[in-house]
């Protein structure tokens, strides 16, 4: 299993914001939308940061209700790790257990092309086994 089939089943829509929008803007974005992260872009669309949850929390946690207030360009992580199409259900796992986060942005040819949350690497990841269950169940009965 890989990026391009959770991508055919969930589809290939970001939500996307600026990084001179306001906490607060995403913050609103993250709730009406219910997700958990947006990929910030420039000019041409490319990422240039991610914001979640999590970064909205410390910068309330930090300054108050005046964070909400910042620049989203401020508060956002601007090294994002990213993947391809290409990349497998394991390697999904691997980098967000390593990196510490639930998002990961999909790039093919320089462009943003989908993004695969945490949920959506487990879901598949069940399907998965349960296949595989299913495939060694028959082969027992059969066999
Ligand atoms: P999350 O688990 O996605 O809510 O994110 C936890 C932290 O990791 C936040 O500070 C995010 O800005 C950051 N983060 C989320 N996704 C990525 C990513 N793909 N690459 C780098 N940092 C990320």
């Amino acid at each position: 299993m890989n990026v391009a089939s959770i991508l055919k089943v969930k589809g290939k829509s970001v939500a996307t914001a600026r990084s001179d929008d306001t906490v607060q803007d995403v913050a609103q974005k993250l709730a009406s939308r219910k997700i958990g992260a947006i990929v910030i872009v420039g000019d041409g669309g490319h990422v240039v940061g991610i914001i979640s949850e999590r970064d909205i929390i410390r910068v309330i946690a930090e300054q108050g209700a005046g964070g909400l207030g910042k620049l989203v360009g401020d508060v956002m992580t601007k090294n994002v790790m990213t993947c391809s199409q290409a990349s497998t259900l394991d390697q999904m796992m691997s980098v967000m257990t390593q990196g510490r986060f639930r998002h990961v942005p999909v790039i093919e040819d320089g462009a943003l092309v989908g993004i695969i949350s945490i949920g959506d690497v487990v879901k598949h990841h069940i399907a998965e086994v349960e296949m595989e269950v299913t495939a060694m169940r028959d082969y027992l009965a059969t066999g």
